[in-house]
């Protein structure tokens, strides 16, 4: 071990990643019933990290059956409200408690900084657990007026959708595992999380502080396993009434269709190519710092990445230089050396998948602006780049690479109209990002662009704001009020008063 990659946590992380995993079903951990295991690489040398349990079919049916029993266990269904959100409470309490191991192991999994785990991805699932904590006791219904003959007394109640299985990608493995974990307990729903082949690791960790949390046996079970095992039971599952998922288009599209068979409620959180606006009266230089950090934060592996960059023709040299000179500077390395401004991508599949992008985009006439930043030797590191000169057919232009690749445009005047519409010239509409200090351009241009989020001056997430797709982007929305009602059915009770 250097000395640089002494970071706090790292040695129970370690420690934890060498032992032996089962899946967690009902309360208990149990070996996987064919009694297979999968390794797990750190992305930073290749090696492995860990080995997980392969769950399959059998397993999903024995953890379909758990989630099933506890949704009929009165200690869950007729659980107090407030007791719901002090159990979350508890476990977002467990989860600061561990910060450090959390941010080591999901470091060592998934490859991402140590900082950046330690001071965004753990403090962020600590938030959701905290802020649906809150929502637990605040899930109420309405009275109605009816109009028709005679005397009614209508309401609704908020009821749980019942057993969710949700599915998860590596590129935040702990937040989003717990962005849906959250608001389905909260709900009162039993769960079934199968967390990214790639990174199991933060989410077997959770399952220990859940265990002890105290919630009872069944509401929540972690199946690990590969997504064309593990996860298509799941969503072909007749035991499973709702599928969470946030991934890839391709594999959203799967879902749906395998959700078809019992009519399986279905939020999808899918691909992007965010476009960012950087106006003419922008303030340059925090609009250029912006643009680096949103393409080039967590190595670009964000579906929120700031993918598509256009500048007005004044700044345009100005911004695509400085986003450059970022990538250029960029340390690149593993996620525990001090330094490390940039980790690996997650495996060697995906680093081949990036350069393709990236040659092919050059091949077809693009100029590259910026391929930065010393490689290290071993791992699966991609240089941050910079592209000018796509053109609107080239895929590096069109598809969601899930890497640190910008491609920059620039625009002759200011028409909203014409902003919006390039900005709009993609199967997708997760978000989209302007920098601009013209109060009535902000809103005018928010309100044209076909995205679910629209950030002005600046970027992050929130646990109270929706976040989710137009077009191929998704369904559905998590986080906020709507986050916690894709967890929740209406019913409708309606008694005539004689
Ligand atoms: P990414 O592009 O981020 O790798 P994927 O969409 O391939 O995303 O994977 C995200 C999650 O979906 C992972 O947990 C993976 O195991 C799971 N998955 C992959 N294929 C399927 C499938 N056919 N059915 C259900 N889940 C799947």
């Amino acid at each position: 071990m250097t000395e640089a990659e002494i970071v706090p946590g790292l040695e129970q992380a370690r420690a934890f990643a060498a032992a032996k995993h089962g899946l967690f079903i009902g309360g208990q951990w149990v070996e996987p019933l064919a009694g297979e295991r999968f390794a797990t690489r750190d992305p930073a040398t290749g090696a492995v990290l860990a080995k997980a349990a392969r769950g399959l079919t059998e397993d999903v049916d024995a953890a379909v059956a758990a989630a099933r029993k506890a949704m009929d266990n009165p200690a869950w269904t007729e659980m107090k409200p407030s007791v719901r959100a002090l159990l979350l409470f508890r476990l977002a309490d467990a989860l600061e408690a561990h910060a450090d191991e959390f941010a080591a192991l999901e470091c060592l999994d998934n490859g991402k900084p140590f900082r950046d785990a330690r001071f965004f991805d753990v403090p962020y699932a600590v938030e959701l657990l905290r802020y649906n904590a809150g929502w637990a006791t605040k899930l109420n219904g309405e009275s109605i007026a009816l109009s028709g003959p005679g005397t009614w007394h209508a309401y609704t109640l908020k009821e749980p959708v019942g057993v969710v299985a949700q599915i998860v990608p590596w590129n935040a493995p702990l937040a989003m595992a717990v962005a849906k974990v959250a608001p389905a307990l909260a709900a009162g729903c039993a769960v079934i999380l199968k967390p990214a082949e790639e990174t199991p690791m933060t989410a077997l960790r959770l399952a220990h502080l859940i265990a002890e949390a105290g919630f009872p046996e069944g509401v929540f079970n972690l199946v690990t396993g590969f997504g064309e095992q593990a996860g298509a039971a799941l969503t072909a599952h007749p035991g499973v009434d709702k599928v969470t998922f946030t991934g890839s288009t391709e594999v959203g599209r799967m879902i749906i269709k395998a959700a078809t068979g019992n009519f399986k409620r279905v939020t999808l959180e899918l691909g992007g190519k965010t476009p960012v606006i950087v106006m003419p009266d922008a303030d340059v230089a925090k609009a250029t710092e912006g643009a680096a950090r949103s393409i080039f934060a967590n190595a670009g592996q964000i579906c929120n990445a700031g993918s598509r960059l256009f500048v007005h023709e004044r700044h345009f040299e100005q911004v695509v230089e400085g986003v450059a000179k970022v990538a250029e500077a960029t340390k690149i390395g593993p996620g525990f050396a001090a330094d490390t401004q940039m980790g690996p991508v997650i495996s060697a599949q995906q680093r081949d998948r990036i350069e393709g992008y990236i040659k092919g985009g050059v091949a077809a006439g693009a100029t590259l602006r910026a391929s930065g930043g010393d490689l290290p030797g071993e791992g699966y590191f991609v240089k941050p780049t910079v592209l000018t000169g796509t053109s609107a057919d080239m895929a590096v232009r069109r598809e969601e690479i899930f890497g640190p690749v910008l491609c920059a445009m620039s625009f002759g005047d200011a028409d909203l109209e014409k902003i919006a519409a390039d900005a709009n010239a993609t199967d997708y509409g997760l978000g989209a990002v302007i920098w601009t200090n013209d109060l009535s351009a902000a809103h005018r241009l928010a309100k044209k662009l076909k995205a679910g989020t629209v950030r002005v001056n600046g970027g992050g997430l929130d646990p109270a704001l929706p976040f989710g797709g137009f077009k191929q982007s998704g369904w559905g929305r998590e986080n906020g009020r709507e986050g916690i009602d894709a967890y929740l059915e209406t019913k409708s009770v309606a008694m005539a008063l004689l």
